[in-house]
């Protein structure tokens, strides 16, 4: 066991895909802190963050980083007399830890804690056969879906539902998703469950196909205008040039939530057109872990159709590059 080396994918020097940022090396299984659960690694989701924390678009946090925070693995080590068993399947996300003390923290604002940590981007994640998680930030998953669909769930899922939260749906409204890929096929799925009528537009046509055979009411390009004005918006494409059509696209009183960790910048907005008469525009920034458990509760009792495309994880810098091109149809998931 002293001897045993994984595979990890760390960021050598973030930069384009093309510059090969990614390096894939041979080393010791982690070493866990004493509130850590060790993993192995069953599937790892591909989020556009990940392709963020790799490409230099968001800060450097922790230098040659593995990344990956959509972790499927099972319990090895730490979990005795804990909330979770050896040998039990558990997801790690993107929020790694909070202080639990600050005025966020204590109104149940977690997300926003000035201390929290992330996986993939503070600590190592999952692009590797073995990662760590504090037992208290990990997650317990439902039943009835492969390694593979719960992956993508574990981010693109529960960012999907917090979007949505925050875009402020009203009971059988009208919702735009501008960008159909990860995230918003299963936040579609979810607005869908809850009687909305929902429009998608994506430059992508495979995805626009997508969208129709899972309920969308019109598809249409990416700055197309949809065919009736929305009560919600979501912009998950990190295309800060789409905000003005998303904000023209709204009804009175509507509100569009800007899904993304990074956006392109916004163009300069025209104050009667774009915002006034009560349209707001409203940031998602990470998660709650009680968003999390609503999410995974939610997907428990609604089997959602998640749509993935698989990587052997030999190839995750592939996977990223598919992904920066926006060749990959719905989540990209690595396979350790
Ligand atoms: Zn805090
Ligand atoms: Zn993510």
């Amino acid at each position: 066991m002293d001897t045993e080396l994984m595979r990890a994918w760390r960021v050598r020097r973030p930069g384009a895909m093309s510059t090969h940022p990614l390096r894939q090396m041979r080393e010791s299984l982690p070493r866990p802190a004493a509130d850590e659960l060790v993993v192995r690694v069953l599937a790892c989701g591909v989020c556009r963050t990940d392709l963020h924390v790799t490409e230099g678009d968001i800060p450097v946090h922790r230098p040659g980083v593995v990344p990956g925070h959509e972790v499927v693995g099972q319990v090895i080590s730490g979990g005795d007399g804990g909330p979770f068993e050896t040998g039990q399947r558990v997801g790690i996300a993107w929020l790694r830890r909070t202080c639990g003390q600050c005025r966020y923290c204590i109104r149940g604002s977690e997300n926003l804690c000035p201390q929290s940590l992330y996986t993939g981007w503070d600590a190592d994640g999952g692009y590797a056969d073995y990662t760590t998680v504090p037992a208290d930030y990990a997650y317990p998953l439902p039943d009835g879906y492969p390694d593979t669909e719960l992956a993508p769930l574990l981010c693109a899922g529960i960012i999907g539902w917090r979007a949505l939260v925050r875009a402020n749906l009203p009971p059988g409204g009208r919702l735009a998703l501008y960008g159909f890929g990860a995230s918003a096929h299963l936040t579609a799925q979810i607005a869908l469950a809850q009687g909305a009528t929902v429009h998608v537009l994506t430059r992508s046509p495979q995805a626009r196909e997508l969208a129709l055979e899972l309920g969308a009411t019109s598809v249409g390009g990416a700055a197309d205008v949809p065919p009736e004005p929305v009560d919600s918006a979501i912009l998950f494409a990190p295309a800060g040039g789409l905000v003005p059509s998303a904000l023209s696209a709204l009804d009175r009183g509507g509100t569009l939530a800007l899904a993304g960790i990074h956006l392109t910048d916004i163009p300069v907005l025209h104050y009667q057109q774009h915002l006034f008469q009560e349209r707001q525009i409203r940031s998602v920034t990470a998660n709650t872990r009680q968003d999390g458990h609503d999410f995974l509760h939610f997907a428990a009792e609604h089997r959602l159709h998640v749509e993935t495309t698989h990587y052997p994880l030999d190839q995750a810098d592939a996977a990223l590059t598919d992904l920066a091109a926006d060749r990959v149809h719905g989540a990209a998931v690595l396979i350790p």
